[in-house]
């Protein structure tokens, strides 16, 4: 029995450094002058992701004839390909932001749109506009929501800032964009 706990220790911990490792394969550095900066760039790929969606109003218009077939096409050919854009505007790593775009959304908006179509009849309750909306709102929930791990959490992405003081990098500034040491050296 004991042997057997062990062994099916053993596996668990190898699964998890497994999967561990595969996480942190998308893990994703970026320099960054301060936390200000970070907002800045996170609010304007926001703005840009609902201006890129409102101009797909008419793809989204195919969904009210009744057409599964269009949530596929409207998924893959328009909606993964802006958020890709947005998330390479935000990091500029193609690699990073491509595997975000297509495994970590894809089927996730696909399932949310088979799921409406399958349960309503879209005509009698939402204009495209309205779907528009949903979909940003289900995108924005995924890159930033309070818990881990959404897309823009340290699981993906971990900032890095260079100190106003010692000018090292480093994953942890405080208000005044000091390091951790230097912190604590005006404590002290
Ligand atoms: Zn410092």
């Amino acid at each position: 029995m004991e042997n057997l706990l062990q062994c099916s220790k053993t596996l668990y911990d190898h699964d998890l450094s497994e999967k561990t490792k595969q996480l942190r394969k998308y893990q994703l550095k970026m320099q960054i002058n301060n936390w200000q900066e970070w907002e800045n760039k996170v609010t304007k790929m926001f703005i840009n992701l609902k201006n890129k969606l409102d101009d797909i109003i008419d793809e989204i218009s195919e969904l009210f004839n009744y057409d599964t077939m269009a949530i596929d096409n409207v998924v893959n050919c328009n909606i993964i390909y802006i958020i890709k854009n947005c998330l390479y505007s935000l990091t500029k790593n193609k690699e990073w932001s491509e595997h975000m775009a297509y495994f970590h959304f894809g089927l996730g908006i696909e399932g949310f749109l088979h799921g409406l179509m399958n349960t309503i009849d879209i005509n009698d309750i939402f204009e495209p506009q309205d779907i528009i909306n949903m979909i940003y709102k289900n995108i924005k929930y995924q890159l930033q929501y309070d818990k881990d791990p959404c897309i823009l959490s340290p699981d993906y992405i971990i900032l890095e800032f260079k100190c106003s003081k010692c000018k090292n990098i480093s994953d942890y500034v405080n208000d005044n964009n000091h390091c951790f040491n230097c912190e604590n050296d005006e404590i002290i």
